[in-house]
């Protein structure tokens, strides 16, 4: 992707039906729910997005990222039927589409490796290693199901990344996890638990900020130890914000959903959600009916905008990472990993704490001189490796 390019990510929820019921899982009433979206459905959804993106000046990449439910437990065929409607119906902009799939890797067959291989463009696995909280219907475990799926990947040379979800229960095995990607050689994101489809359903497992605060700094300095790069998110792009900190004469970058959003969730009924507010009664309104022009203009979309710049204010412009974070945690980021000041502003604990973190073991390092505050290596060099890498959602 070149610098002047911009992407758009469309969760599309294909289908809530799953064959796991992991305890934690934000869509578990719906989980039994086996209706799929329409092949109909997604054509005037891709209608509406080509129509939209061509009227930019700049190329966008638009990622697709089948998620469910399982996303999988639909037959390949749905999946090829819609890469070809894809390429039809987005025309000269179809270099520039592609499709991701985040699954649990619990039905795979030799159908499923070669849409793996052939279809998608990256691929990323759901996998928390401990815990035992990603069980299905009778409670058993999916881990060793996954584990050995994940070798017949390796097996097809299919690459991935996988997906952790921190919980209470995984946390004292942190060290463990960052080994096992290590080992393995994959990419990873520790994604700390979101909220739950109901009162109560993370009971026994529920993490707060501080805590997830604590593993990404012991995740810095795992990595730091290591000899081996793994590339670990959201870890390595704090690392990039802090060298573009102290790079002299960075171009300061903020999020600016006004001007162009970067992640909306579809769900199987076509209603569109901001990333931040999936699921609260603030949908944009349906791009099976709706044109995505009039649902970016539209005033639920205005609505939900002016919040996350209230929060950005609010929060960011108190914050001396501004421009080095663009202040996508705070406008987009699940707002259950802060914390609230008297007054409601948020307290931006995960990402800003961090961020600190690395600050300070980059300028223990020598990375960055503590007198001077000159960067001791050459930022681009740095940042190119970890920026190539991306694990979809
Ligand atoms: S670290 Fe947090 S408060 Fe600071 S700019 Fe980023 S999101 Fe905003």
């Amino acid at each position: 992707m070149f610098e002047d390019e911009t992407m758009v990510q469309f969760v599309i929820k294909t289908s809530k039906f799953c064959n796991l019921r992991c305890r934690y899982c934000y869509e578990y009433p719906e989980l039994g729910n086996r209706q799929a979206i329409l092949p109909e459905q997604l054509d005037v959804m891709y209608h509406h997005i080509a129509n939209y993106y061509q009227n930019f000046d700049q190329p966008t990449y638009i990622d697709f990222v089948w998620h469910g439910g399982e996303p999988l437990l639909q037959k390949p065929d749905f999946y090829w039927k819609t890469f070809e409607r894809q390429k039809e119906i987005f025309g000269e902009l179809a270099p520039y589409v592609k499709n991701s799939v985040q699954t649990n890797l619990t039905v795979l067959n030799p159908e499923r490796i070669n849409l793996l291989k052939y279809g998608f463009d990256s691929v990323g696995v759901s996998i928390d290693l401990f815990g035992g909280l990603r069980v299905d219907q009778s409670g058993t475990d999916s881990v060793s199901t996954v584990l050995d799926n994940l070798d017949k990947l390796r097996d097809a040379q299919i690459p991935y990344g996988c997906i952790t979800v921190l919980t209470q229960l995984n946390l004292p095995y942190l060290k463990e996890i960052y080994q096992f990607y290590e080992q393995m050689n994959v990419s990873f994101r520790l994604l700390p638990l979101f909220k739950g489809a109901f009162d109560n359903q993370h009971q026994g497992f529920e993490i707060t900020a501080q805590e997830v605060l604590k593993a990404f700094c012991q995740l810095v300095d795992f990595w730091l130890e290591s000899e081996d790069i793994v590339m670990v998110k959201p870890i390595v792009e704090h690392m990039e914000q802090i060298l573009r900190h102290y790079t002299p004469h960075a171009q300061p970058i903020f999020y600016d959903k006004r001007e162009q959003e970067s992640v909306y969730l579809v769900n199987t009924n076509g209603e569109v959600y901001s990333y931040a507010d999936a699921y609260e009664g603030l949908s944009h309104g349906n791009i099976f009916t709706t044109s995505l022009a009039e649902l970016v203009a539209g005033e639920a979309h205005q609505k939900v905008i002016e919040q996350a710049e209230s929060r950005m204010v609010a929060t960011c412009s108190q914050c001396p990472y501004f421009g080095s974070c663009s202040g996508y945690p705070v406008a987009e980021g699940s707002l259950e990993y802060n914390e609230f000041d008297e007054t409601g502003a948020i307290r931006c604990i995960v990402s800003q704490g961090t961020l600190a973190h690395i600050e300070k073991r980059f300028k223990q390092a020598g990375i960055i001189n503590p007198e001077t505050g000159e960067l001791t290596l050459d930022p681009i060099s740095f940042s190119k490796t970890p920026a190539a890498l991306d694990c979809p959602v």
